[in-house]
């Protein structure tokens, strides 16, 4: 099902591209504002090579064993990771050491253990907090209501720079219906620029639903199974 001999990643890369430029152009955005994410998470270094090959430099990952493993193997300069799985707190030394950005911050602890572990000789960690937009029990991410507390103390937090919001709204099947939870995270961070806060990125919207997100702001979009094809199960 994955074989990287029969799957055109460059292919499917491009296309990916072409359709965030003809929504770029079909909802009033700015050509190239919308920073395209490869989610690699599941996929052999070959596939990442591929993409590589293809022009792609930014790379998602989401489990840090398979990430580290990944990001030793390939030497290539210029790559920029991006972690967007769930952080434990026993993991932050590694994440803070490997990556370039992360997505997943919903806790002052975790940004604290960041901050504090971020290498010296490397500049500050970029870093998005993962709102819960749709109040599920089940998801991670800080709730709407605490999310102006915890973007003014993760600001104090030297070796991090604050970009902005992340969310995987709940699954829904029309464009309309994604665009409510989109456009919910986007409220939110118009919310924090009136506060004061300076942020450039809304990292929304994933192969089932890319569309939806650009339409309503995305900055970078997390695109793992229209590039890569379905995840290997493991
Ligand atoms: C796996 C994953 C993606 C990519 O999802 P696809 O549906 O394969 O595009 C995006 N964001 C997060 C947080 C993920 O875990």
């Amino acid at each position: 099902m994955d074989d990287p001999d029969t799957n055109d990643i460059a292919g499917q890369l491009s296309r990916v591209r072409q359709e965030i430029l003809l929504a770029e152009r079909q909802y009033g955005r700015l050509p190239g504002s919308v920073n395209l994410l490869a989610v690699s998470k599941g996929h052999p270094v070959t596939s990442i090579r591929e993409a590589i090959v293809g022009g792609q430099l930014q790379f998602g990952e989401s489990y840090l064993q398979e990430a580290r493993d990944k990001i030793q193997g390939l030497e290539v300069n210029g790559l920029l990771w991006h972690f967007i799985g769930p952080i434990q707190s026993n993991k932050t030394r590694d994440i803070a050491r490997l990556f370039d950005w992360v997505h997943g911050v919903d806790r002052l602890k975790v940004a604290i253990r960041l901050s504090e572990q971020r290498p010296e000789r490397l500049p500050p960690l970029n870093l998005c907090l993962q709102v819960n937009i749709d109040h599920e029990p089940s998801k991670r991410g800080i709730a709407p209501e605490e999310l102006t507390e915890l973007a003014c103390e993760v600001e104090q937090l030297p070796c991090l720079r604050l970009r902005g919001l992340m969310a995987i709204p709940r699954q829904r099947a029309r464009l309309e219906e994604q665009r409510e939870g989109f456009a919910a995270l986007r409220k939110a961070i118009e919310g924090l620029r009136l506060l004061g806060h300076e942020l450039d990125t809304l990292s929304m919207g994933m192969s089932d639903d890319m569309r939806a997100a650009i339409a309503e702001g995305a900055t970078i979009v997390r695109i793992g199974t229209a590039i890569f094809g379905p995840r290997p199960r493991k």
